[in-house]
């Protein structure tokens, strides 16, 4: 993978990278910033919210002070903070760009949250911007960090399964506030599609290490239901991948959480029951010699996360899930929408190779190699 040696590196090879969480919602209160404890090479040194008091409130909770808490308008006083070596963005989807490209600016490098943007020309603006300021940019997949989707992965590519034919893959859950930023397109950029249904898109394009070559799609909305006045409730979409390997993806706001992911191969198979979750997953797998389930060990996905941006930084390499990662996902989310839009299959861009979009390989606790 391309190094980036000329890339701003900590001073102390021993200090772990530090970390400004930008947005304390759902997922940074209850994961991330606990997860950041499990964490060998990251910690956070700072909080960026719209909620002082509750920033604060964090800040003691987790060994920081007031001074560690700041509000958007001051964002950029991070630029001063020499413990701060990147920022983590785990705002609404559309607020990503304008901080990836803020953070961009100070010199710090960015993890983002998926989906990295609302729509391909916004994510690769993101791209772009941390080209030019020469940071790093992850988008936080975080189950390409997991030793049970490595599992899956190994078992489809070292041939367990003989050659792959067909995939399928359901994420959905049932939401019910229509206030929510969530319903909101201009906030999300789409439903369950950008929010879910993304994590079926990631993980069939990471078993398989190929890109698809067409889309087809079909969408439901009932507009006069509250919740779906301007998101779509449920997306029907199909991937078709080299070598006719097809994979059927189904992802829903109005339906009873489920998370699956099944590879089916000429000889054998692979099953992730739950796939998506963050705890609990499981992988089963049924070759010529009957039917297993591997174990593994559960490292916490976030504090994975974390370390592997952290070496990287550490070390100047490309993440493995980059921000380029993120763009390609939402090049296939836009044709998937021209898809539901027009009832036309929609062809992508031919990409040769594996693993086009990836960078260094991450360490897996349980994985060889
Ligand atoms: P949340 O609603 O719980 O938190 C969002 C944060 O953004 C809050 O602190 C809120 O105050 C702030 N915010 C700033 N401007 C806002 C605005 N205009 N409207 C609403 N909130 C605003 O959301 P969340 O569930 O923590 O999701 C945040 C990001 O994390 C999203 O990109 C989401 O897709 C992603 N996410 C990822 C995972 C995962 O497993 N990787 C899980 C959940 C969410």
């Amino acid at each position: 993978m391309p190094l980036k040696p000329d890339l701003p590196l900590p001073e102390a090879e021993s200090r772990r990278i530090g970390f400004a969480i930008v947005g304390i919602g759902k997922l940074s209160a209850e994961e991330l910033i606990p997860a950041a404890r499990t964490s060998e090479h990251a910690a956070i040194t700072a909080l960026v919210t719209d909620d002082e008091e509750k920033g604060r409130a964090f800040a003691r909770a987790f060994d920081l002070t007031d001074a560690d808490v700041y509000t958007y308008d001051r964002f950029e006083e991070l630029g001063a903070r020499e413990d701060v070596d990147a920022v983590y963005i785990v705002l609404p989807n559309s607020l990503h760009r304008e901080f990836t490209e803020r953070a961009a600016r100070m010199g710090k490098h960015v993890l983002c949250e998926k989906p990295l943007s609302v729509n391909a020309a916004e994510a690769q603006a993101m791209v772009d911007a941390c080209q030019a300021a020469n940071v790093l940019l992850m988008t936080a997949y975080r189950c390409q960090y997991t030793p049970h989707h490595w599992a899956a992965r190994g078992a489809v590519q070292g041939g367990k399964i003989g050659p792959v034919k067909l995939l399928d893959s359901i994420h959905a859950q049932a939401e019910d506030d229509p206030e929510a930023w969530r319903m909101k397109l201009d906030l999300a950029g789409g439903g369950p599609l950008p929010d879910v249904g993304i994590y079926s898109l990631n993980t069939v394009r990471f078993v398989l290490g190929t890109e698809p070559e067409w889309v087809f799609a079909t969408l439901h909305q009932p507009k006069d239901d509250p919740l779906f006045r301007e998101v779509e409730e449920s997306v029907s979409f199909m991937l078709g991948f080299p070598d006719g390997v097809v994979a059927n993806c189904l992802t829903s706001y109005g339906a009873h959480k489920t998370t699956t992911l099944r590879v089916l191969g000429e000889e054998g198979a692979v099953l992730m029951d739950p796939a998506f979750t963050y705890q609990g997953l499981k992988v089963t797998i049924t070759d010529q010699g009957g039917e297993f389930q591997p174990k593994l060990p559960n490292p916490d996905q976030f504090g994975a996360e974390f370390d592997h941006f952290a070496l990287c930084i550490r070390g100047g390499k490309l993440p493995w899930t980059p921000g380029e990662e993120g763009v390609q996902d939402h090049r296939i989310m836009d044709a998937i929408y021209e898809s539901a839009r027009t009832g036309q299959v929609v062809r992508l861009q031919p990409v040769p190779g594996r693993d086009a979009f990836r960078g260094e390989k991450p360490e897996v606790q349980g994985q060889e190699g």
